[in-house]
């Protein structure tokens, strides 16, 4: 699979690729080097009320099938994901610009969710509970919700898909699902995957579009859409799902995120130190799970920057298709003044810049927008970076001196998705996790996350979970039966 075998320029409805009905379309570039790597199709609400109808028609008949069967098309979609894995990894580094090797491990994790799912959809179980009458028995049974809208990020852009996609379908709805406007191509290549498998015509229905406003408010005006699952910015998110409540649509959103990094002064402080490279800089920080604040006990800062300051020298920016690259472009310019302006505010405030702050130009990094990876210290909470989601290559460090201090200071923040707590002191560790008001806690460890797992943030980063047997319930009604005997 290459792209001119891709059905670029055309959208995925009942089964077929066609255009767009006002025929319009848009580009993707690579933002690597600026250029076109393919022309898409653009939807616009006629197409989406298209798709809505296709997948309102196709649900009946998917979810009667028998859940052995929707779980088959999952375990060969997982099949051919895992053949075109190669291939996979490299159109997402081309389009989205991560390294190719983090691109492989997202096409893997994004295909655990394919297998994960196809496992759970015959675990559906219903229940039976007593009844206070003795003639009256109660059964509990889960059915599809129905009609799934689901919006995608750009940022990871194939298992942000299959992670809505595949529990959607195991549970017997039907989807339309738009892709973010930076990263269609790769959508295309697993809608193809999955038509391939076996989906019947409108189980799953794609529209690119460069205008996600009028194709999110068709979504939303649906009467025949019932549920939305969004995963973007704060902002967009917060409003959509307002708009959605306001017509009693389920909802799972998975929003922005403001990680705190705790290293507590017992913990290793240059391994503390590895593991904050290696989660602070994934996706050159592009990751709603990154952390955005780091804090290091005052007894080992020294130590602690000093480690994380060599494995940050050591990471290469560049073109993610060349060897050795771990830092990628930002996904456009505007991240890129973003992260100009977080730095030049945290320095104004009296933060110490430890490393990179600038832009990379030069003959290696093209049009790209690469931004060397960032450390700066002595961040306190007067400024933007403490606050604001930077979502780029930039390590604010701020020390602190007590338990209760940085659990108040980890919790100061509208948002809750990830945290991490470095310790060797196992009821330090528990007592923190319990304190701290987020969806995820890794303790000495940088990757809590897997198709296994349930993903997803307090606060104001989402409602929900992703993943794990509470994914596959996100797109389930309850139905309670009473029945006299
Ligand atoms: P980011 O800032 O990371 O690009 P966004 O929230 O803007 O995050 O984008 C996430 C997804 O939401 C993308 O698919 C984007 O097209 C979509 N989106 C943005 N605005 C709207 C909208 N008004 N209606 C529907 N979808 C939207």
């Amino acid at each position: 699979m290459w792209l001119p075998e891709l059905n670029l320029g055309t959208l995925f409805i009942d089964g077929g690729w066609g255009p767009s009905s006002a025929g319009t379309v848009f580009e993707s570039t690579n933002p690597a080097t600026g250029e076109t790597i393919g022309t898409l199709s653009a939807g616009d609400a006629t197409d989406t009320r298209r798709a809505i109808a296709a997948a309102a028609t196709a649900q009946p008949e998917w979810a009667a099938r028998t859940a052995y069967d929707r779980s088959a098309v999952l375990y060969e979609a997982h099949r051919l994901m895992r053949e075109r894995a190669d291939d996979l990894a490299h159109l997402m580094t081309v389009e989205q610009g991560k390294p190719l090797r983090a691109a492989r491990n997202e096409v893997n994790y994004g295909a655990d969710f394919l297998l994960w799912f196809a496992e759970e959809a015959k675990r559906v179980y219903g229940a039976m509970i007593p009844s206070p009458r003795a003639d009256q028995r109660f059964l509990v049974m889960h059915k599809p919700v129905g009609v799934v809208a689901a919006i995608t990020p750009w940022n990871y852009p194939i298992s942000m898909i299959t992670r809505k996609v595949a529990p959607a379908i195991a549970a017997g709805c039907t989807v339309v699902l738009k892709p973010a406007e930076q990263t269609p191509i790769c959508a295309v290549a697993i809608f193809e995957l999955l038509a391939e498998a076996g989906l019947p015509p409108g189980v799953a229905n794609l529209i690119t579009t460069e205008r996600p406003e009028p194709v999110g408010a068709e979504m939303l005006a649906s009467p025949l859409v019932r549920k939305l699952t969004f995963t973007g910015s704060t902002e967009v998110g917060k409003r959509l799902a307002g708009e959605a409540a306001s017509r009693m649509k389920r909802v799972s959103v998975e929003l922005g995120g403001h990680a705190p990094f705790i290293v507590f002064g017992d913990a290793d402080p240059s391994h503390a130190a590895k593991g904050a490279a290696l989660v602070k800089f994934l996706n050159t920080g592009q990751a709603c799970i990154c952390p955005n604040r780091i804090f290091v006990h005052r007894s080992l800062v020294g130590e602690f920057v000093a480690t994380f300051t060599e494995r940050v020298a050591a990471l290469k920016a560049g073109n993610g298709l060349e060897a050795g690259i771990s830092i990628g472009p930002l996904i456009d310019r505007t991240a890129l003044e973003k992260m100009n302006r977080h730095v030049s505010d945290a320095v104004s405030k009296g933060a110490t810049l430890v490393a990179g702050g600038e832009q990379l130009t030069g003959e290696a990094f093209g049009q790209g927008a690469f931004f060397a990876p960032t450390i700066l210290s002595n961040v306190t909470p007067e400024m933007t970076i403490y606050r604001e989601e930077t979502f780029g290559p930039i390590a604010p460090v701020i020390t602190f001196d007590d338990e209760s201090e940085v659990v108040a200071m980890a919790n100061d923040t509208s948002y809750g998705l990830a945290s991490y707590v470095y310790t060797r002191d196992i009821g330090l560790a528990l007592r923190v996790t319990e304190a701290l008001d987020f969806g995820i806690v890794g303790i000495n460890d940088i990757n809590p996350t897997a198709a296994a797992a349930p993903f997803g943030g307090m606060k104001e980063s989402g409602l929900g979970r992703e993943g794990a047997q509470e994914g596959l319930a996100e797109y389930l009604e309850t139905k309670l039966v009473g029945l006299s005997i």
